[in-house]
């Protein structure tokens, strides 16, 4: 098949090129940035080729399993930063909760509530430039007692970070680190100027160095061209990054990019598609916005996508997990790589996360039709809009 013919002539019917392109990668070839736009590009009526043709690569990774992460917002708000697309930052006049590192308790309770989600990652996120002493130092401290108890996995994201500072959180205990690229190189300016991408790719290298593995991704919908879609997913797929979460802007009132809302849920799955191919060894997660703006293709994007986050977001509300367990029961997927379950019921405990400020601090159990086990579902109804992790 000539598949640049196919590309190039977009009424040529192109039932089987997805599924040839898919094949060319499982025998160990990669795509072209061409390719790749081609995938963002590609019709509408393409659609369920492309999916099926994402989910042999998939498939042969990571089968039919669900990796689930849980959030934890540590630190909110106070940022120095100027992201655009983020409520946390210096110029955002969203109402978010504005706190300092918490404290060991709420620490240990969001990892308890991350086993109990049946999440593997419990994700420790901070807002800020950088870490100061006192927050490595709390990270240092926590980890291990984590670990010890829950079994599960961390990953930091922390922000900039030294190789000494990288080295420390290994030694701590810590696997993975957290940095996203958010997008492409030439387009960085454009939602930044306080920091830069080249910044975010020495960090990237910090932690590598220090035997990490690396959490990157990337956010759609900030106005970017599909070229920088792709130069970011090429990015990634230059560093060898383990783990990308690809979030779809979810655009929050009081940010420079409150009234960027065009993406259709087509889009976002061709998105995720375009990443899987060109990164088909690497777990992606569907990450924030996905309720927004996938809404009723979620399970579609499941096809292509490995991962999950359960629960809410940084500032944000994610859909209730009973919600997720369902969908993932579904499709006949399954959720791996569970932590030790923790023994203290789940019933009537404070989420934790970063909406505590407006919910009622009481979190309701549902049922869980994946693991018959005790699940919460959030009863806090912040609205706040946050940052996309
Ligand atoms: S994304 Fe991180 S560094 Fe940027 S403004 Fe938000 S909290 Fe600050």
């Amino acid at each position: 098949m000539n598949l640049n013919h196919s590309i190039t002539s977009p009424k040529t019917s192109q039932d089987s090129q997805w599924k040839l392109l898919a094949e060319r990668v499982l025998d160990g070839g990669s795509i072209s940035r061409s390719e790749a736009l081609a995938i963002l590009d590609s019709h509408d009526d393409e659609l369920l080729d492309l999916v099926a043709a994402a989910f042999n690569l998939r498939h042969k990774y990571f089968g039919k399993t669900v990796q689930l992460y849980f959030l934890m917002n540590a630190k909110s708000g106070l940022c120095p930063e100027d992201c655009h697309y983020c409520s946390q930052s210096k110029i955002s006049d969203a109402p978010i909760p504005k706190y300092s590192i918490l404290n060991r308790e709420k620490l240990l309770d969001g990892a308890r509530l991350a086993a109990e989600r049946q999440s593997k990652t419990y994700c420790i996120v901070i807002s800020g430039r950088a870490p100061n002493e006192r927050e490595i130092k709390a990270i240092e401290t926590i980890v291990p007692e984590i670990k010890q108890q829950y079994g599960l996995n961390i990953c930091a994201c922390l922000g900039l970070l030294t190789e000494s500072q990288a080295q420390r959180l290994a030694a701590a205990g810590v696997d993975k680190v957290n940095h996203n690229l958010n997008t492409s190189q030439d387009y960085y300016k454009e939602i930044c100027t306080t920091h830069t991408f080249e910044d975010r790719l020495e960090t990237l290298k910090n932690v590598r160095k220090a035997g990490l593995q690396l959490c990157s991704g990337g956010i759609i919908g900030m106005g970017e061209s599909r070229k920088d879609i792709v130069d970011m997913a090429f990015s990634l797929r230059e560093l060898s990054v383990e783990s990308i979460p690809l979030n779809f802007l979810h655009a929050i009132d009081g940010t420079p990019m409150q009234h960027k809302e065009y993406l259709t849920p087509r889009d976002c799955i061709r998105a995720l598609a375009m990443v899987r191919f060109v990164n088909p060894s690497s777990e992606l997660r569907i990450a924030g916005g996905r309720e927004r703006h996938l809404r009723s293709l979620q399970p579609l994007g499941l096809y292509i996508a490995n991962s999950l986050f359960v629960g809410d977001y940084l500032t944000t509300q994610g859909q209730a997990p009973s919600e997720d367990y369902q969908m993932i029961q579904d499709l006949g997927f399954e959720i791996t790589g569970q932590a030790i379950s923790p023994s203290p019921s789940a019933e009537n405990q404070p989420c934790g996360n970063s909406c505590e400020n407006s919910c009622n601090g009481s979190a309701t159990s549902t049922s869980n039709p994946n693991a018959n086990q005790s699940a919460e579902k959030s009863t806090c109804n912040s609205s706040t809009p946050g940052c996309c992790g």
